[in-house]
């Protein structure tokens, strides 16, 4: 086993929020800058960017292990990540998505949704209002996540936007979570007491951003099983912050 350094919470251009030189190109560059191993490619409710960022750093020679995600906003305004092992269901999951999501972008308030190649060329803009509200609730976000095998991370608790402890003042047990994402390492402390695993990562949307917060997994190989796996300690299996 080995350890692998993780950031499992960044976006691309397609995301409203995100600067547009978010490309597949810069982000793999700037992850092999900083020596990061894993990166999770989690965009506002879609995931159209993952096979372009997940092609080219292959086209690099596969130093950066992509693991496809999205990040989910439920109805009660709070994000919620979620990864998968394959495109087949990590699409799957896109495809609820976008049933339970009203709305259009509105490019000049929000900013543009790019939708790009593994070159980094523009294939379109998507339209659907990214940035908007689900009509799923946390519960049935995490429940439908893990019908398709995935991992549900609450993302930045910490912060009092769009973070479940926030929104709701605690943690329901109903809610399986996998795991915590914490976006500032400083405040992990601050989460000691609670009973599930706490990860952080960059919530990066923009290239200097990627690993400002990052997870060591020390486990046998960069896939989404072993990081589960690791967030249940299973045989040795560990995680870091
Ligand atoms: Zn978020
Ligand atoms: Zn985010």
């Amino acid at each position: 086993m080995k350890m692998y350094k993780t950031d499992l919470h960044i976006h691309t251009c397609l995301s409203p929020c995100a600067d547009l030189d978010m490309s597949p190109k810069y982000i793999i560059k700037e992850a092999e800058k900083k020596g990061i191993d894993i990166v999770g490619i989690c965009d506002h409710n879609s995931c159209e960017n993952v096979p372009a960022v997940g092609r080219h750093a292959e086209n690099q020679g596969g130093d950066v292990n992509v693991i496809g995600g999205l990040e989910i906003t439920s109805n009660e305004e709070v994000h919620i990540l979620a990864l998968f092992a394959d495109e087949e269901r990590l699409f799957s999951m896109q495809k609820i998505v976008y049933d339970n999501l009203q709305g259009i972008n509105n490019e000049k308030r929000f900013g543009e949704q790019v939708v790009v190649n593994e070159n980094d060329e523009v294939m379109g803009f998507n339209k659907k209002l990214l940035i908007g509200t689900t009509e799923l609730s946390i519960e049935d976000i995490v429940n439908l996540i893990h019908e398709l095998d995935g991992l549900a991370i609450a993302s930045h608790i910490d912060r009092e936007t769009y973070s479940i402890i926030h929104q709701l003042g605690f943690i329901p047990q109903r809610i399986q979570l996998d795991a915590v994402e914490v976006s500032t390492p400083n405040k992990i402390k601050d989460f000691k007491d609670i009973s599930l695993p706490v990860i952080t990562s960059s919530d990066a949307h923009a290239i200097k951003h990627i690993g400002r917060s990052f997870t060591w997994f020390f486990m046998e190989e960069p896939n989404l099983e072993e990081i589960r796996k690791s967030l249940l300690g299973k045989d040795g299996r560990k995680v870091m912050v």
